[in-house]
Parts: C-alpha cells; structure tokens; sequence
C-alpha cells in the first residue's frame, strides 16, 4: 500500500542503481570500492587552512548574497577570462551547492511540463531524475563504442521537436571518459542555434582531460547566450563534500535560477564559497597533481584491461572512469556486476544504469592508488569468466 503522503507523482520514482553501493559495499569485510565517483585524493590542505584564516577573522559565517558571494564570482570571471579568453558579467553566474544542485535548478527553471532535454548515452545516471522531477522527458541519442562514443549530428536532428528545451554534454563524459570533437561540439551548437533551444555543458571533469581538446564550450561562443555552463569542484578540486559549484548563463536565466533557489537552498555555504576563492587562486598547482595522479592510474588500469579475457574499453580521453565492456562474458551488466562483487569482492557500477547504451558495460572508477588498483585487477583476473590473456 501506497503511504498516502506520498506525492502520486513521486510513486514510481526509480533511484538509479548507485543508491545502492553503500550497503553493497558492506557485503564483504575487504571490498574495494570503485564505485561512486568519489576517490581518495586529498582535498588541498593549504586552501582548508587559508579558509579558516579568512572565517575566523573575517566572520564568514553569515548568509551570502543570493548570486552567491561577490567575491567568489569575479574570482571566477578572472579565472575563465585568464584561461579560457571568455568573459561574462558577475550577475551571469550563480554559485551552487555542487554540480547535482545546479543540473536541477537548470531543468526547474527551463522545463515545462512535457518539455524535453536530450541525453547523450551512455549519460550521468541523474540526468534522468533531474529532467524528471520538474516534469520534463527525457530524449535519449545513443552512441556506440564501436563509433568511439562520437555523435552523429545528423541522426541526432531526428530527435529535435518543437518540445525540445536543451541537450546536455559532458566532456569529459562520465561514465565513457570521451571527450567529443571540436566538429561534434560546433555541430551540436549549429543545430542549437537552427532549432532555438539550450546547449548545458556540464563541465564537471575539465581539468581531467587527457587529449590536446581542452576548450571548455562555453568558449565557443563570445558571451553566454546559447550555451549554459555548469560546473563544480567535486572532481577537478577533489573537494566533493565541500558541496560547490556554479552557473554561467545569461542574465535573465540566471536570474530566475536565483528566484528559484531562494526556495530551494536560499544561499549556499559561505565557508565553501569562501574555500571556493582559495582553490581558484591555486588552481594550477592542486590541478597538476590531481591531472597526474588520475592520468596514471587511469592508463595503469587500461594496460591491464588490455590484458584481461572477455574484457575491452576505449583509450582513455579523460576523467578517472574505464568503461568496460563485458559483452562477451555472455552476462548482463546488471548480473556482472553482483558477479565482480561476489566473486572478486571488487564493487564497480553496472553500465546499464546509465541509460541502455551502457548494457555490456561496467564502470570502474580509479577512486583508489595503484596498488590497491592493482589488487583490484589481480582478483579480477582470478574469476573464471575473465582470466589473463597471456
Ligand atoms: N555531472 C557529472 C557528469 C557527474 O559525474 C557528477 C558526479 O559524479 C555530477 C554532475 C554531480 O556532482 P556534484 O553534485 O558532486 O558536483
């Protein structure tokens, strides 16, 4: 029976798979987890200490302004002024709580009810929910790892109607690690244009990107009118539970997003908005480490994929995610992954949580070093439906 306080339209509400590593992770006293994105590497500590220092004498524990605080935005204007020659005002950015919090504001500011977002798959396990909630639909393009993940820009039209709002692209993509062409990104763009509706680029991994394509997409264009950038410092700053990131947009749709999160966070942490500054100010240095340590860990674990039976994946373009593909193991991805688990006491992700294009798939994300990457492979080699193949 249905609690009866339950909203009716929250009844079939389906939580992707990930909600369930937790407790899965509990299943076996020595799993090692390479689930959730969420790895080992240290948050930088002199920004923590400059953090301190500045809230302490300074008091920065009062609400912020609702655009988020001053200071950390033109922050941010000069660093994507300095890095990536694009500029825009400070009442065109909002600071969020994190990537998820911005990605709904977005779909709850822009959608009307039946409005429709398109999805590259594989995609981000939320951008379902996320387009969902505010009684949107979700239109998915799928693309293959035979094709390297790329877009078909023409296939993709096909799906465009009258309802459509916005198509969504992450490069570096989770869970794929692939990094879209100049020509797919122009493309999208071109078609935006043509058909009047938003590109969101979610900007998540930009500093994690493995190939000489490093334009972030809102570059493409002079000032933010037809692209919306969402960003975070959950990966590229390795401060996930810091809960913080942005919005760049024009001013009109930052201004409603403003509107609507007034009723949804009010304002966001001042303590991390404050970190925010500091992180920005040493971006270079704390994003050498992490670019390298990811780097490493992501071509170890490719170079012992390669040597694994039933097991395959694209070379690295970016991010800390493999995505795997089991199809000849003959097993679902959704059975694989309890397998890995049992088995192997490994924990890693089904593809097929992030949308279909990703059945016969698994996702490892190099959330731990080396070493213990390297046990993770050694037990994944030992199970009789993988094996070494030399
Ligand atoms: N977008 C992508 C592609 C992600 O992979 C994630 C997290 O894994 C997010 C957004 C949301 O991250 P957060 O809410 O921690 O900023």
């Amino acid at each position: 029976m249905k609690n009866k306080y339950i909203a009716r339209k929250h009844w079939n509400f389906k939580v992707p798979p990930l909600s369930k590593t937790n407790e899965m992770a509990k299943r076996h006293d020595d799993v090692i987890d390479l689930s959730i994105g969420d790895p080992d590497y240290p948050a930088d500590r002199e920004c923590i200490r400059l953090m301190y220092e500045d809230v302490v004498e300074n008091g920065h524990t009062r609400y912020t302004e609702f655009l988020g605080d001053e200071d950390l935005r033109n922050k941010t204007r000069e660093w994507y002024e300095e890095d990536y020659g694009f500029s825009f005002e400070s009442d065109e950015i909002i600071i969020t709580s994190g990537g998820t919090h911005a990605m709904y504001l977005v779909m709850e500011s822009i959608l009307d009810e039946g409005d429709e977002v398109i999805a590259i798959a594989p995609y981000y396990i939320y951008y379902k929910p996320q387009i969902e909630l505010p009684k949107g639909k979700l239109v998915v393009y799928n693309t293959r790892s035979e094709d390297n993940f790329d877009v078909d820009v023409d296939e993709l039209e096909k799906l465009i109607t009258s309802r459509t709002k916005a198509i969504i692209i992450n490069s570096p993509n989770n869970p794929s690690g692939k990094v879209y062409s100049e020509e797919n990104i122009r493309g999208i763009i071109d078609l935006a244009e043509k058909h009047d509706f938003l590109v969101i680029a979610d900007d998540i991994y930009a500093a994690l990107n493995y190939t000489e394509n490093v334009k972030p997409i809102c570059a493409y264009e002079e000032k933010p009118e037809r692209v919306v950038t969402i960003y975070s410092y959950s990966k590229d700053f390795s401060m996930p539970g810091l809960r913080l990131g942005h919005i760049i947009a024009d001013r009109e749709l930052v201004t409603c997003i403003r509107n609507v999160n007034e009723s949804v966070n009010f304002t966001i942490s001042s303590m991390s908005q404050r970190l925010g500054i500091y992180a920005i100010e040493r971006r270079r240095e704390i994003q050498k480490g992490l670019y390298e340590e990811y780097r490493k860990r992501i071509f170890y674990c490719y170079d012992r994929i390669k040597n694994i039976e039933n097991m395959s994946c694209s070379n690295p373009e970016g991010t800390f995610y493999l995505f795997v593909n089991i199809k000849d193991t003959g097993l679902t991805s959704m059975e694989i992954w309890e397998r890995i688990l049992d088995d192997a006491h490994v924990l890693v992700l089904p593809g097929s949580g992030f949308g279909e294009a990703g059945e016969g798939f698994v996702r490892i994300a190099c959330t731990v070093g080396i070493e213990k990457l390297g046990e993770a492979f050694d037990r994944l080699e030992k199970m009789d439906i993988f094996g070494k193949t030399e």
